[in-house]
């Protein structure tokens, strides 16, 4: 079995409260790896824990096989592992293919500048552009981002952690605020990225959940609860609980 991600007895902090707590994850390459759990279960802190925005109490993060648990977050994405946020951080003012190639030129070292790319680097543009359709975001590329429904502009950010050709994709509840409708098509375009991008993601949605991943990781009180398919996990009292519980 060949993992794009592991933490090992991965343990977090917070002064004397543990968010995280003895947590060994396990994600395969190729798979679409779902974290779930209750409110405070400790998702945040892991996602975090994996991009290096927090330093662990103990515990390793592995990535590819690298231990990586000291690195920095810009080493991180140098090694192959992006992410999105929960919260809007596009530059509402560009339009979508500039905000795409900024990112494109950021990974190809070329400095975020958008006109540095025009003429002369226009091997960045053909890569936006391709990353736009495969996103079937190629339609809106020229509209300004502030002007998008809500749905395109998460989508947009999923292109820009894209553009640094992530080996691992985390997402951070990618629906979050989009109406139901728009959260399906997006969920439909994720699921429709090639497999050489793993992805981990937060979603509250357990509809969106039960129909895109293949694990599923329970997360309760910092802890895992248990770890298996979508069907399995969907037979499982103690999840059941979890969520009746809540
Ligand atoms: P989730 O994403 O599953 O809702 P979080 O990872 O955000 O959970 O939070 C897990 C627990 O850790 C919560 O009880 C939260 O209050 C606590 N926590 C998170 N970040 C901090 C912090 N910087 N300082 C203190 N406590 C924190």
């Amino acid at each position: 079995m060949t993992y794009a991600l592991q933490t090992t007895s991965l343990v977090k902090k917070f002064g004397g409260f543990v968010a995280t707590n003895t947590v060994s994850l396990n994600v395969e390459a190729g798979a679409r790896h779902a974290l779930i759990g209750p409110n405070g279960a400790g998702k945040t802190t892991l996602i975090n824990l994996l991009t290096g925005f927090l330093e662990p109490t103990s515990g390793e993060v592995i990535l590819n096989g690298d231990k990586v648990t000291h690195l920095a977050q810009h080493q991180r994405v140098k090694r192959g592992l992006a992410r999105t946020f929960q919260i809007n951080r596009l530059f509402a003012d560009l339009t979508v293919l500039e905000s795409v190639v900024m990112a494109v030129n950021e990974r190809l070292g070329l400095g975020a500048r958008f006109w540095q790319s025009v003429g002369s680097h226009t091997a960045a543009v053909d890569e936006a552009v391709e990353l736009l359709e495969r996103l079937r975001l190629l339609d809106v590329a020229h509209e300004t981002t502030r002007n998008l429904a809500y749905g395109k502009q998460r989508l947009i950010e999923i292109a820009l952690a894209l553009a640094a050709k992530p080996s691992v994709l985390l997402l951070d509840e990618p629906a979050a605020g989009v109406p139901t409708i728009e959260s399906r098509e997006l969920f439909e375009t994720i699921a429709g990225l090639p497999r050489e991008v793993t992805i981990l993601l937060i979603e509250h949605d357990m509809d969106l959940v039960f129909r895109f991943a293949d694990r599923i990781s329970v997360l309760v009180g910092g802890a895992v609860l248990t770890e298996g398919t979508p069907e399995v996990i969907a037979h499982d009292p103690k999840v059941k609980e979890v969520y009746l519980g809540e």
